[in-house]
């Protein structure tokens, strides 16, 4: 099968072997795969050169199962939960796979779907609803992945939100966000086309390449300060911005894991008495949550996807997401 991997210099297209599943797992054939940030990361060879297949954000169709896998049939459509867990822990059982000890990621620790196929546990597989789309599918993953940061911060009407980065995960943010119906939404980010999109559905956008966000948002909320922040941005020097743009008794939520360290403005947290929630990854039910949202309308994909690509033109997809001119790319295997 055609594969894509870092080979020491260059992002290449390589025939690998197509892997055969183990008794509880399911041959899937990729449909459509998502380019995510961490994919671009470890495809320009800054983590985890080599070895795992990237991506994580899958669609497709069964291929064949292992001998012990019930429920599924040769050629139904699904969608792929990353996060490979015990089921049996302390955390598995409160629903919180992500914090499980035997967690492991599909395109990061085991390999993923930038591929014309991938193996991944029966138990990860969601059935896709008739009328879905590829395209819709693959973006359940992101989408999940931006919901524990909205949902813990408990957005209220009165709220003033204010969203930290225009990217994929700043603009499923937003949609999110905005479901909840606080007062005011606000979006930070650079480029145009990004801000452009945001303004579908934040009350204010502001281009921090020309104008300082904190004084954006003091002036957006009369003085007061955001009541919630979404760290959307994934940069680590981000996070003392989140917390800067908060007011009194404000709520900051952290979405994603940080590669580097970040300074953080300790006593800022104390003197104005904000909240912090880190969160990542999602929970089976969250992922489902991302589906739902996504069939019903509620949520659109198609202002994020902005380029569908064949998998053979990877490096060309590369290019887009560095350059920014990607939002998101979607690629298609063969
Ligand atoms: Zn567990």
């Amino acid at each position: 099968m055609q594969a894509v991997r870092w080979t020491g210099s260059r992002v290449s297209p390589q025939e690998l072997p197509t892997p055969s599943p183990s008794s509880d797992e399911v041959l899937v054939r990729v449909r459509r795969v998502g380019l995510s940030g961490l994919d671009v990361a470890r495809l320009m060879g800054a983590a985890g050169a080599g070895g795992v297949l990237p991506g994580h954000e899958i669609a497709g169709e069964v291929a064949d199962l292992g001998r012990e896998v019930h429920g599924w049939s040769v050629g139904d459509r699904v969608t792929v939960n990353r996060l490979c867990a015990c089921g049996h822990c302390l955390y598995c059982g409160l629903g919180r796979p992500t914090l499980c000890d035997q967690r492991q990621e599909i395109g990061l620790d085991r390999d993923g779907g930038l591929a014309e196929y991938v193996v991944v546990p029966a138990r990860n597989l969601y059935q896709l609803p008739d009328n879905a789309d590829w395209a819709l599918a693959a973006s359940v993953d992101p989408l999940a992945s931006a919901l524990p940061a909205v949902n813990r911060a408990s957005i209220m009407f009165e709220d003033t939100v204010v969203i930290l980065g225009a990217g994929a995960m700043g603009l499923y943010s937003a949609q999110l966000a905005r479901l909840a119906g606080p007062q005011r939404l606000v979006v930070l980010g650079r480029e145009a086309a990004r801000l452009a999109a945001a303004r579908e559905w934040a009350a204010a956008v502001v281009d921090v390449a020309a104008e300082d966000g904190l004084a954006a948002v003091q002036r957006l909320s009369g003085g007061q300060g955001a009541d919630v922040v979404i760290e959307a941005s994934g940069s680590p020097a981000s996070v003392a911005e989140a917390v800067s743009l908060a007011g009194r008794t404000g709520r900051v939520a952290l979405l994603g894991a940080y590669a580097q360290p970040s300074p953080m403005p300790a006593g800022e947290l104390g003197q104005r008495g904000i909240s912090l929630y880190g969160t990542w990854g999602y929970s089976p039910d969250e992922f489902l949550q991302a589906l739902a949202l996504l069939m019903g309308g509620h949520v659109r994909h198609q202002p994020i996807v902005t380029h569908t690509l064949p998998l053979d033109e990877v490096e060309h997809a590369l290019a887009l997401m560095v350059n920014r001119e990607a939002i998101k790319v979607h690629l298609v295997p063969a």
